[in-house]
């Protein structure tokens, strides 16, 4: 567990996609949220129909009904961190960014999620532009993994090289960190972190595990954990590293597909 440095409930918040199965999406972040001590708030951008073997449906959120649940999160109860997860749609990614720049907005993370690890499309192809546009020169961090890094920059990515010119092109979108998340290629899994005068890499062993649904916003909302919690951008990666690490070797088998990570142990 996490020795936090402040215990009481500090508010983050989640601007992301509902996962019915609750691996993932929202219920994920609000899970992570929780067992790292903070108070969670969520903006649901989109519903999912979803299980352990797959999304079989998806319905967008109005973006009216987006903009007013961030305007009136923001105008009473103010995130110290927050994170940007699913937002499918090219008119979505537009109004959260309108709709952000009102405000003082700290420590925002964007996982700029794509596909879903049972392959379904969570990112309309139209809506990539956007999210380079508008979102990611917003953000503190960004969490891309391996394909990600890949369909935003163009580089192809088979080696550590390949994650370093990847990370500096992400950088010059406007990000203040980038974290690529080396967990798809072979070997031990090696995520780096670049920006602003540091260039770190956090490794831990490779978890044969077939239960890995949510590794992404799980990760990605244990940094917003920490960085609410006052740690510096290095701490807030390498705890939440670990977090993950523990919650991939406590996954468990639920359904009949990709089970999820286990949050609290
Ligand atoms: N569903 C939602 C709403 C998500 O946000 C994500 C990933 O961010 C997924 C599903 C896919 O999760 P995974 O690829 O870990 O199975």
């Amino acid at each position: 567990m996490i020795n936090n440095k402040t215990n009481y409930r500090v508010p983050v918040l989640t601007i992301a996609g509902s996962d019915s199965s609750g691996g993932a999406g929202i219920q994920a972040d609000l899970k992570t949220f929780s067992a790292l001590k903070t108070f969670g708030m969520s903006v649901i951008t989109a519903i999912t129909a979803q299980n352990t073997r797959g999304v079989f449906a998806v319905e967008e959120i109005s973006k009216e009904i987006i903009k007013k649940q961030i305007e009136v999160i923001f105008e009473d109860i103010h995130p110290k961190a927050l994170k940007i997860g699913m937002v499918s749609s090219p008119d979505i990614i537009k109004q959260i960014a309108d709709t952000l720049s009102k405000y003082e907005v700290n420590n925002l993370v964007i996982d700029p999620v794509m596909i879903s690890k049972s392959g379904y499309s969570l990112l309309r192809t139209e809506a990539k532009e956007n999210l380079i546009k508008y979102l990611i020169p917003m953000a503190y961090i960004i969490t891309p993994n391996t394909m990600e890094a890949e369909e935003i920059t163009g580089i192809h990515i088979e080696n550590l090289e390949d994650m370093k010119e990847a990370a500096k092109k992400l950088l010059e979108l406007g990000p203040k960190y980038v974290l690529v998340k080396g967990g798809h290629l072979d070997g031990d899994a090696v995520d780096l972190l670049m920006g602003d005068g540091v260039c770190e890499l956090f490794e831990s062993k490779r978890l044969d595990r077939k239960n890995t649904h949510g590794t992404g916003c799980t990760l990605s909302s244990a940094i917003v954990t920490q960085l609410a919690h006052g740690y510096d951008v290095k701490e807030a990666v390498g705890n939440s590293k670990n977090y993950i690490t523990k919650a991939i070797e406590n996954s468990f088998d639920i359904g009949h597909g990709i089970g999820p990570v286990h949050h609290f142990y």
